[in-house]
């Protein structure tokens, strides 16, 4: 057992209630195309009062049902460049034949803030966002098998067989990355899974490392 540090001011036998202050941090969820990322996150959200996602910016057309500001930040691909120009993305890679990117201002504000910001991103761009937050919490979305994966990217129905084939290809050599992440959550039943996100996302704001703890005297 570690000696509190001065930082830790519990109320011990004085009179007075504990305040605990926790700091933001950022949940960076990623899995293959298909494993139900979106789906997931839609479950979630309401789960656990507070998270806050973060939209991303891409390069790929809108599918049927997808809005502007909600789903992604559609961009032509000059729009997208002029964006990491200006140094806007905490993290950007391609995947598939298209850019996709995370928004820095927003994710930045909302730590400081206190926030907790979870954010859907590739192995690719979660690589990058360890190199500059260590402090996020890593977590792989496993699909139960590839050949479920092909039946919910088929289910899903907005992607052509050759957009399948090629996510596909691509989910068979993402798959080894998991050993990078801190968490993985298997989405066989969504119910579980989306139980076992909440519960690393609560586990995680209990981190005493994130927490400042304060004693209000009591009049
Ligand atoms: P991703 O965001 O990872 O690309 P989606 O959330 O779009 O994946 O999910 C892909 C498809 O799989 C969707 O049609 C979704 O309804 C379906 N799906 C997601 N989770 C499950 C699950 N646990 N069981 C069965 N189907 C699922
Ligand atoms: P989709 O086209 O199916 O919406 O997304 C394709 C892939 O892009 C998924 O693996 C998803 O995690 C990833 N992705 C979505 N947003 C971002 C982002 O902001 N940055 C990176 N690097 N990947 C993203």
């Amino acid at each position: 057992m570690q000696p509190l540090t001065n930082e830790l001011k519990i109320c011990g036998w004085q009179s007075g209630r504990t305040i605990v202050k926790t700091r933001g941090f950022l949940v960076v969820l990623s899995g293959p195309s298909g494993a139900g990322k979106n789906t997931l996150l839609a479950k979630v959200l309401p789960k656990v009062p507070g998270l806050t996602y973060s939209v991303s910016a891409t390069t790929r057309p809108p599918r049927p049902g997808e809005k502007h500001g909600v789903d992604y930040y559609f961009l032509e691909p000059r729009e997208f460049q002029e964006w990491i120009d200006r140094g806007e993305f905490l993290e950007w890679a391609e995947f598939a034949g298209h850019r996709y990117g995370t928004p820095r201002r927003f994710v930045m504000e909302a730590i400081a803030q206190g926030r907790v910001v979870i954010t859907d991103v590739d192995i690719q761009g979660a690589r990058q966002i360890k190199q500059v937050l260590s402090d996020g919490v890593f977590v792989f979305l496993m699909p139960p098998s590839v050949d479920e994966l092909h039946n919910r990217l088929k289910g899903r129905g907005t992607d052509s067989s050759e957009a399948i084939a090629r996510r596909l290809e691509i989910a068979r050599s993402e798959l080894d990355a998991v050993v990078d992440y801190d968490y993985w959550i298997l989405n066989d039943d969504l119910e579980q899974a989306s139980e076992t996100l909440a519960a690393i996302i609560r586990a995680e704001q209990s981190r005493v490392r994130r927490a400042t703890f304060m004693c209000r005297k009591e009049p």
